[in-house]
């Protein structure tokens, strides 16, 4: 994107009337790694109509509602989170020292219990914590559904539409209980056919396949150890019939391979490519426990990972192989993962920890820079959730989904280079943050919650679902 390009057009068109002008900004543009020091960004409706260097072009300024001065700041993309759980909010701090299949066992009697007052709280709990953060698209996995606990789905997604954040919800599902072999109680799983049926009517209630869709819905059934290898395979049929896409956990310890091998005679990757859960419709998240033939399936089939380094941390359940994963073509993007394991539930962090937590892994200086590390989470993320086209980065013609970071305070003074700052720095406040144009936050404020109102309500519900699990 040069001025020139945006130059070409003689005036604005009637139907692009620019609703905000952005000027005097650092743009990271993530279009072919292209930064401006100082640049300009131009909003229209809900779409970026231009992108470049220096002053906005003159008839932009005139005509735009609303003309920033952005000085200190950096323009960023978005951030898009790929990998969540927002009923955990409601469940955080618990089984603090416990690898993953204990720390579920300690956990999936309580989350057993849950409604959909409860998941609202949790959902808009979550939502609000990303968005001051710089989340612009986010993801939820929602997969425990219990017998008369309401419509859990459509209070995560009124919270979505509430906080004005774009959402892909995932109707997940759990069918293989404790006394099958499974690793989750008996009373907190579905049968296959009802996991099945209620996936279908989610996606026919709620799916918008419009390129500028606010509300998406994927086919998620939960992990090889909770799920029937019928359910496996026939999610995989109906998310094709239905043209969304499939997310699951995948290869996250080495306790999940173990069990892989032990019930199916084979790792994780290869069950998945025996159950058709591998190509270009499919994300992953984690994929820690990866060989280089298992990275090479992936790369072959398009089949995308979301990589959470804190919950994988926090779990102790290894590095993930990012640099080689990305070095064979993988699409990778970032996730908070669910807040019981990662209480801090915020994507900017996890620039910072996806590079901190790599170079502790076997290519050290080498595995991730700065800029990589921003792109994960960004064009990374727009594109393991199928939307790269429209999402991810700044380019004229995508949707305006934009951060501006203040990077004029204190905790990044000195760092030059602001994706340095940004990525390495302490969490930057957001300035602005724009969602299909739309302010959701502005000076580090969330516009469409009350934080104090958004924390009491979740406080109270977490007490519900504690009281309930105790009785
Ligand atoms: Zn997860």
């Amino acid at each position: 994107m040069t001025d020139s390009q945006t130059d070409r057009s003689p005036r604005v068109p009637p139907s692009e009337h620019p609703s905000w002008v952005i000027e005097n900004c650092a743009i990271a543009t993530m279009d072919d790694d292209v930064e401006y020091t100082s640049g300009h960004l131009v909003v229209g409706g809900n779409r970026l109509l231009a992108v470049g260097p220096g002053p906005a072009p003159e008839r932009y300024r005139s005509a735009a509602a609303r003309v920033l001065d952005a000085t200190g700041q950096l323009a960023t993309p978005g951030l898009v989170n790929t990998h969540h759980h927002f009923y955990q909010w409601l469940t955080r701090g618990l089984a603090q020292d416990s690898h993953l299949f204990d720390w579920l066992v300690e956990l999936y009697p309580t989350w057993a219990r849950i409604d959909a007052p409860m998941l609202g709280a949790a959902a808009r709990a979550s939502l609000a914590m990303m968005a001051r953060g710089g989340v612009t698209t986010a993801f939820d996995h929602h997969y425990v559904f219990p017998a008369g606990a309401g419509d859990l789905l459509g209070a995560e997604i009124e919270a979505a539409r509430e906080l004005g954040v774009r959402l892909t919800a995932a109707r997940g599902s759990m069918d293989l209980g404790a006394s099958d072999g499974g690793l989750p109680p008996d009373f907190a799983v579905e049968s296959t056919e009802a996991a099945l049926r209620a996936t279908e009517e989610a996606v026919a209630a709620h799916h918008d396949p419009a390129p500028d869709a606010m509300l998406r819905i994927a086919v998620a059934p939960c992990s090889p150890f909770s799920v029937t290898t019928e359910l496996m395979r026939e999610s995989a049929a109906l998310a094709r019939r239905l043209g969304v896409r499939l997310h699951t956990h995948g290869s996250e310890t080495a306790e999940e391979s173990a069990f892989c091998r032990e019930r199916f005679g084979m790792g994780p990757t290869e069950y998945f490519e025996e159950t058709g859960w591998l190509g270009e419709d499919v994300w992953m998240a984690h994929c820690v426990h990866m060989t280089d033939a298992d990275i090479a399936a992936f790369a072959r089939t398009g089949t995308g990972v979301a990589h959470c380094p804190s919950s994988n941390a926090r779990l102790a359940a290894g590095i993930a192989r990012v640099p080689e994963l990305l070095a064979a073509g993988v699409p990778v993007g970032l996730g908070v993962d669910g807040t019981a394991s990662n209480e801090a539930g915020e994507l900017r962090t996890e620039l910072r920890n996806a590079l901190l937590v790599q170079r502790l892994g076997p290519s050290r200086e080498r595995a991730l820079s700065a800029r990589q590390a921003l792109r994960l989470g960004t064009l990374g993320g727009a594109e393991v959730l199928g939307r790269r086209e429209e999402l991810g980065s700044l380019e004229a013609g995508k949707l305006a989904d934009v951060v501006l970071w203040r990077l004029d305070g204190l905790g990044h003074s000195t760092i030059e280079d602001p994706v340095a700052a940004l990525v390495l720095g302490p969490p930057a406040p957001v300035a602005l943050s724009l969602v299909n144009g739309v302010p959701v936050v502005e000076d580090d404020t969330l516009l469409t919650a009350d934080e104090a109102a958004v924390a009491a309500e979740a406080r109270a519900q977490a007490r519900r679902l504690a009281a309930r699990a105790a009785g």
